[in-house]
């Protein structure tokens, strides 16, 4: 039988040719140098922090250049499949600003490229394998059952440790080497009984010898030539990712594949496979995995750690921006100075470049990100800080969401406090920190003071506040409602200015400090609040009075 014939006996039913095939892909009409990126992920149901580096990058690319960016669902992997979880990577992608210019969507798909399902694609795998066939670059295998099962068995067998490298290597050589001809007197017989074949590679390549290969962030990189002969095509017919790959970028006309490290190995197998199909491979961007520390160690951040999921984040509060900003600071070590400098531009504005990429990859640390996460929220209106806070709390804490919306002038002007001009407050780290902050500007969540330090005496802290409520008036100014509170202070024995207090501490009871405090806890119910005089315009007189008086009566009781 020739390889003609072998074609035609394993794949009947492909009728289509290469030609034909590539007729349905058109080459892209796009500007000079505008690429082509995707996101390809496997929907098993777990969308992974990481899994917006190779998303931002490829975005970038291609919007950046004026090209297009599209999904393609890896979904060949029945077993790991989990229903729905494309649409939800779709949503948490676009949640997080992802928008794809082709692919599935929430009514099916869009682009003339598709399907975007790779377990769609199953007919045009089969036109390349075919083709390959009959080039005599693959050929078929016929696993009997008791191989199957004994494959599973030398799987097992290879986790074992003391393995003899070299016996092994000469064992899949030879195995190799049989089963490339296995086929020649059982093809026929295998075929009309029906048993499933897999397809595999015929490897020209020679493991002594190098292939050169330019990563666009790695740079120059070699591995020895494959000489492994690689499946394309499991039993079911359905083709592995190396495969598929070439398959998919090809006709979908990638031109920049962006992924994750752990694909960089598999590179000559895929120049090898992109070289037998007659493909222009594309430009390779591998991105390295995401790493934390561990003690002093770096670990890879793996589902189980805090931070993994993707979903975690809006549980936690930080609003997508803080997210996308904290990905962009990673991924590109210009992007803080550029956003110091830029503070009021969108991050679509800043200017990408694969240069600014680390090669070793980025680590992932919850510090970093609560610092940039302020930062966000700190150049924010307070409308957009009300927002965001309220559409959290109607998710994760529905009574305080009920304050919010019900005091929407109250909040918002709370949020306003230490907001705008060049030197921002940075109070909120995430809107689940809201609550902390500003609860107490609602009734239900100001709590009549806790106990005041022990280190002051109660009738010196009556004092300040009966004093304080004689003579405030809402409409001083903060520099003579700040000059009360100091007569105030000088009239009980306290410091009216830290420069005094701290030449003779001993000759005051306290310092001004302290008496702000006396009346921050009456008004807030806590020893840490933002500014006082603005709290206290914002409660308004009646209120903050109210408040005083309660706690004066609570220091008598
Ligand atoms: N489905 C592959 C993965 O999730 C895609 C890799 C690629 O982008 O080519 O790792």
């Amino acid at each position: 039988m020739n390889a003609f014939e072998l074609a035609a006996l394993l794949f009947p039913d492909v009728t289509m040719t290469v030609e034909e095939a590539e007729a349905l892909y058109p080459a892209r009409i796009l500007p000079e140098g505008a690429k082509v990126t995707r996101v390809a992920p496997s929907p098993t149901g777990f969308v992974h922090f990481g899994t917006l580096f190779p998303a931002f990058v490829s975005e970038r690319l291609a919007h950046q250049s004026g090209g297009t960016f599209y999904l393609r669902i890896e979904d060949t992997d029945s077993l790991r499949y989990v229903p729905g979880a494309e649409q939800d990577l779709i949503d948490t992608l676009s949640y997080y600003g992802i928008q794809f210019d082709e692919g599935p969507n929430a009514t099916g798909e869009s682009g003339i490229y598709g399907p975007y399902w790779q377990s769609q694609r199953k007919n045009l795998y089969h036109v390349f394998a075919k083709k390959l066939v009959q080039e005599g670059l693959a050929y078929p295998y016929f696993p009997t059952d008791e191989e199957l099962s004994a494959l599973r068995q030398t799987n097992k067998k290879e986790e074992n440790k003391n393995k003899d490298w070299a016996a092994q290597a000469q064992a899949a050589k030879d195995a190799q080497a049989a089963r490339r001809t296995a086929w020649i007197d059982t093809a026929e017989a295998a075929v009309s009984s029906g048993r499933p074949f897999v397809l595999y590679i015929r490897a020209d390549g020679d493991g002594e010898k190098k292939v050169f290969f330019t990563d666009l962030v790695k740079g120059k990189v070699e591995f020895p030539e494959n000489d492994e002969d690689f499946v394309l095509l499991k039993s079911d017919g359905i083709p592995t990712y190396h495969f598929a790959h070439a398959v998919d970028d090809h006709l979908m006309r990638t031109t920049v594949v962006v992924r994750g490290e752990e694909w960089l190995p598999s590179l000559p197998k895929h120049l090898q496979l992109f070289r037998y199909l007659g493909f222009k491979p594309p430009k390779y961007l591998h991105i390295a995995q995401l790493m934390r520390m561990d003690g002093t160690s770096k670990k890879k951040l793996s589902k189980r750690d805090k931070g993994a999921a993707l979903s975690d984040y809006k549980a936690m509060g930080y609003p997508q921006l803080s997210v996308i900003e904290y990905v962009f600071t990673l991924l590109n070590s210009n992007f803080e100075e550029w956003r110091r400098s830029n503070p009021d531009k969108p991050w679509e504005a800043f200017p990408f470049s694969i240069k600014k990429m680390s090669i070793s990859g980025a680590l992932f640390d919850f510090d970093k990100l609560n610092d940039v996460s302020k930062n966000v929220i700190s150049r924010m209106t307070e409308k957009q800080v009300y927002d965001g806070v309220l559409a959290w709390a109607k998710v994760y804490d529905p009574d305080f969401a009920a304050l919010l919306a019900a005091q929407p002038d109250i909040a918002a002007a709370a949020f306003s406090i230490g907001r705008g001009g060049n030197k921002p407050r940075k109070d909120l780290t995430t809107w689940a920190d809201a609550k902390e902050y500003m609860g107490f500007f609602f009734d239900p969540l100001y709590e009549v003071p806790p106990a005041y330090p022990d280190t002051f005496s109660q009738t010196d802290i009556k004092a300040a506040l009966d004093a304080f409520a004689a003579v405030y008036d809402p409409a001083d100014d903060q520099q003579i409602w700040f000059d009360k509170v100091k007569a105030i202070a000088a009239s009980l024995g306290f410091a009216p200015d830290m420069k005094a207090y701290k030449a003779t501490p001993d000759q005051f009871k306290g310092h001004i400090g302290d008496v702000s405090m006396f009346l921050r806890v009456a008004v807030t119910g806590k020893m840490n609040a933002p500014d006082l005089f603005a709290v206290m315009q914002i409660l308004g007189k009646e209120q903050t009075l109210t408040r005083i008086q309660k706690t004066i009566d609570t220091l008598l009781s």
